[in-house]
């Protein structure tokens, strides 16, 4: 049996694709496959050429500058989506960041300051979209977000960002509730480790990572392949019943406590 998705006549906002390799651009490729309109927001200037040669042969697409924790940016990126689409149907919230600082030491050595930033950056810029975009959302719409694993179990060095993505996940459940009446869907995806630039900030991702592909189920590490296929579920009328959850695209890594190897 085959499913085609069709989103031909549906928008989407896509936000924080750095290049090729960021997961909102596995999931973007995947929105744009099906025929959506998509605008996307990066950060700041440097990441400008690099969107624009991944948008350039698709001229359903948009490109727009806005820092997610400026409100000025927030509000001038909603404006643009009016212009451009009147209405959004989808949007996708693909932002995490924590200062350095914050994942080279010991966790309780984590200042107010850096705090501040991972849950602003990685948490809180997801409720400031989702109520920019209720307002342009008056048939219902879906929104998403990534997390991680390391909310809900520690995972060495990654400290702050544990308890910015459990904030995530906890947010995901609020506004699903608050956004329920009006049909607009709220998920977040739990991927497993993925080469990215954000993961390359995190210390030891290497060895995190070979570790995941070790331990999963499947012996191997979910692809971002994969995490675009489950985006573009949620995404689509197909999981017009599930709002508020955490789903994993892990490869089985997060149900294992420890795998047996042939020597055992
Ligand atoms: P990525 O390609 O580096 O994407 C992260 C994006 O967040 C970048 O485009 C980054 O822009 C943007 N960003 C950071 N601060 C921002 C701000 N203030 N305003 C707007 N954008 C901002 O890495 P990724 O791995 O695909 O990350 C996407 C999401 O997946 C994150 O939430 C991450 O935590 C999550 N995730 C990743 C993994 C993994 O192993 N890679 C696993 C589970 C979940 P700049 O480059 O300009 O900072």
């Amino acid at each position: 049996m085959s499913v085609t998705i069709d989103l031909s006549g549906k928008t989407a906002l896509v936000m924080g694709v750095a290049n090729a390799r960021s997961l909102g651009w596995a999931i973007a490729e995947q929105l744009l496959q099906a025929g959506c309109r998509v605008g996307f927001s990066y950060q700041g200037e440097r990441l400008k050429g690099e969107l624009e040669k991944l948008t350039k042969d698709w001229p359903n697409t948009w490109i727009q500058q806005a820092d997610a924790t400026s409100e000025e940016d927030m509000d001038a990126l909603f404006a643009r989506v009016k212009d451009e689409f009147s209405e959004l149907h989808l949007l996708v919230h693909s932002i995490g960041f924590a200062p350095r600082t914050a994942m080279d030491g010991r966790f309780i050595d984590t200042t107010a300051d850096d705090w501040n930033t991972a849950l602003n950056v990685s948490a809180y810029t997801l409720v400031a979209a989702a109520r920019r975009a209720e307002p342009l959302m008056p048939d219902g719409g879906s929104i998403i977000s990534l997390t991680y694993h390391a909310s809900q179990q520690v995972v060495p060095r990654y400290n702050v960002m544990g308890v910015a993505k459990a904030a995530l996940e906890a947010a995901t459940r609020y506004l699903a509730a608050d956004l329920g009446e009006r049909e607009i869907r709220v998920n977040t995806i739990s991927a497993g480790p993925m080469r990215t630039i954000a993961a390359r900030s995190i210390p030891h991702f290497g060895k995190l990572y070979n570790k995941g592909a070790m331990n999963a189920a499947f012996g191997r590490n979910a692809t971002s392949e994969e995490v675009g296929k489950l985006a573009l579920f949620l995404l689509s009328d197909l999981s017009s019943g599930i709002t508020g959850q955490t789903i994993y695209v892990d490869a089985g890594l997060s149900i294992m406590t420890v795998k047996e190897t042939a020597e055992d």
